[in-house]
């Protein structure tokens, strides 16, 4: 039985149409098929001061692990030119722009934690940009 992940792809560095299709292309190559994806939606950045994002939601049919997922989605994001990641400075988060970001909402609602791994990913309710693409396709994510 194939794995049902919930994945957010954001973009809002150079090529953004580019960037999220390519990811996508790679996604249905490498992680599994894609069963469902939600509308491009434009929103402005989000917890830094940058230029607007693009997003999008797709689920994805997968045998992979989740910690094979993550190392499979980071190096879709290193290859598409992803430079630097988010990080913490005297407690708050300091965030980039970025050519890709891929994100694992949900993974067969399972709730694990380690130092690279949470899940479901923490900030889904407070981030309007992952909130209505899963409206759309009538998911809610305990
Ligand atoms: P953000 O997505 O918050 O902008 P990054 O993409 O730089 O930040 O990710 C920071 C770290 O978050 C990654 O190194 C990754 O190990 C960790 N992480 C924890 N949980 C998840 C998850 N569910 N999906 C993706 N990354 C996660
Ligand atoms: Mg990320």
């Amino acid at each position: 039985m194939p794995h049902r992940a919930v994945i957010a792809l954001g973009s809002n560095l150079g090529n953004r149409d580019f960037y999220l299709n390519m990811a996508l292309c790679l996604i249905g190559w490498e992680v599994g098929k894609v069963v469902q994806r939600s509308s491009v939606i434009e929103t402005p950045s989000w917890g830094f001061d940058s230029d607007p994002f693009l997003n999008q939601v797709v689920v994805v049919e997968t045998e992979l692990e989740p910690i094979v997922l993550l190392d499979v989605l980071q190096d879709i994001e290193r290859r598409l030119g992803r430079t630097e990641k988010s990080s913490v400075v005297d407690g708050k988060p300091v965030y980039h722009a970025r050519t890709i970001d891929l994100d694992i909402l949900d993974y067969d609602r399972m709730r694990y934690h380690d130092d690279r791994l949470t899940l479901p990913h923490p900030h889904i309710a407070e981030r309007e940009f992952v909130l209505v693409p899963l409206r759309e396709l009538g998911i809610s994510i305990p």
